[in-house]
């Protein structure tokens, strides 16, 4: 689906023509930026998945190269270029910056650095999934007791009422809440339109951000925003596994509003074109913003709704246009949510171990199934994602937690979703690193 657009590229340049430009800084953090998102763009060369999106000018991006040549990866001058450009960042005294360019100047080294680790990557560095995500996303997942969870998941998937094994009642409880094929664009284009309409109410949405919405299918994920530039993004929702009554609003929050496309329009806006910090047009997957990107996503959709107000929503309005019977519905949701956490921990354990090679395939999918109940398609689809994407997977639960985290500390334990909100915006408009919401 697609909102009304007005000419984003002629209020592109407004935006910088009429606004006063911010003082230009003498630092020359504006000449390793760009040498920066060139460096990123000729890593993306050699893997298919390294660019997450691209908006900046056309020329900067490198000729494509024959699938001869991309298998020869040149480590050494990508290593040299990445190591001067540390170099130049490491001379600038953050002493002399103001405070957002203090933001960007180790926002800038922190992204450096994960492209160094990149190329080590590439160039068959083996690193263990705890050193790939402090090099990448500049934080680690603590590890969890894996007996504890597993015991506690068994207890409440005994509980479970209904005949057959533990999936099998897990799958009888799912199954009424799953959104018929010919029903799900009309829901996700309401559920979208909610997400918008709510996330409007605490912030002026650029005027000419706009979305497409598509259905996929075979993909490692379950959703994916592809941002486009100019407050524009592609969303599409992988259909491999159908999608129930409670998993729209979180897709479309997670992805959406006040997600993904919303926070790489506003970086969009506020940096790469109101400021010129070009390092914001490029979003290398394997990198410190997609912590910190990720943390947004997931936490962004218990702001914009309590959980009583989405259920609500959810009840009133999807459920008649999916024409199917709420009855079950909130003792479902009450389920998963007691689920949740203790299985994406499990889970995340299992991904580690998996990538570490403590874990064979079979090994990781038998525990899959056994622990978590997964059938075997979705055991494939979870470990083909950390062959995909390694230890990406942190970003989800341990971004969410110390986002949430940090937002509580800013509210000093008087949460309200206005207060919550203030403090997400914030966080939206400055150019963080895990470390920067660390205590
Ligand atoms: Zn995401």
């Amino acid at each position: 689906m697609r909102y009304s657009v007005l000419l984003p590229g002629i209020f592109a340049l407004l935006i910088i023509s009429c606004k006063p430009a911010h003082k230009p800084v003498a630092s020359g953090m504006d000449g390793i930026a760009e040498k920066y998102v060139k460096l990123v763009l000729e890593i993306g060369l050699y893997d298919k998945y390294y660019i997450d999106a691209y908006h900046g000018p056309d020329e900067w991006k490198p000729e494509e190269i024959s699938e001869d040549k991309a298998k020869n990866f040149p480590s050494e001058e990508l290593r040299q270029k990445a190591e001067e450009l540390l170099t130049k960042l490491n001379a600038i005294r953050p002493a002399e910056l103001d405070e957002m360019e203090k933001y960007r100047h180790s926002f800038l080294y922190a992204h450096v650095a994960a492209a160094l680790g990149n190329i080590e990557r590439l160039a068959g560095v083996k690193m263990t999934f705890e050193d790939e995500s402090k090099i990448f996303y500049g934080a680690t997942a603590p590890k969890a007791d894996v007996e504890f969870l597993r015991s506690e998941i068994k207890e409440m998937l005994t509980s479970l009422p209904g005949q057959g094994t533990a999936a099998e009642r897990l799958e009888s409880l799912r199954s009424p809440f799953i959104i018929p094929s010919e029903k799900l664009d009309t829901i996700m284009q309401v559920a979208v339109e909610e997400c918008r309409r709510r996330t409007a109410l605490s912030i002026d949405l650029p005027e000419h951000e706009s979305i497409e919405i598509e259905l996929v299918s075979n993909q490692p994920w379950g959703a994916y925003n592809w941002y486009k530039g100019n407050a524009h993004s592609l969303i599409q929702l992988n259909t491999d596994r159908p999608s129930t009554m409670d998993y729209m609003v979180n897709y479309l929050s997670h992805e959406v509003y006040p997600g993904h496309h919303l926070h790489l329009s506003l970086m969009d806006l506020d940096f790469a074109q109101e400021r010129g910090w070009v390092e914001f047009t490029v979003s290398p997957l394997y990198a410190p913003l997609s912590f910190i990107a990720e943390g947004i996503a997931e936490v962004g959709g218990s702001i914009i709704f309590t959980e009583a107000e989405r259920t609500q929503f959810e009840k009133e309005v999807l459920f008649p246009i999916a024409g199917l019977d709420t009855n079950g519905y909130s003792y479902y949701k009450a389920i998963q949510k007691q689920l949740s956490k203790s299985t994406t921990y499990l889970r995340l354990e299992i991904s580690r171990a998996y990538f570490d090679g403590k874990l064979t395939r079979e090994q990781a999918t038998e525990q899959l199934m056994n622990d978590l109940s997964y059938t075997n398609q979705r055991a494939n689809q979870a470990l083909d994602f950390v062959d995909a994407y390694g230890s990406y997977i942190i970003n989800y639960s341990t971004g969410e937690d110390l986002l949430h985290q940090y937002i509580n500390r800013k509210v000093q334990g008087t949460y309200t979703p206005q207060k919550a909100w203030e403090v997400f915006e914030q966080i939206l408009r400055t150019p963080v690193i895990a470390s920067d919401l660390q205590e």
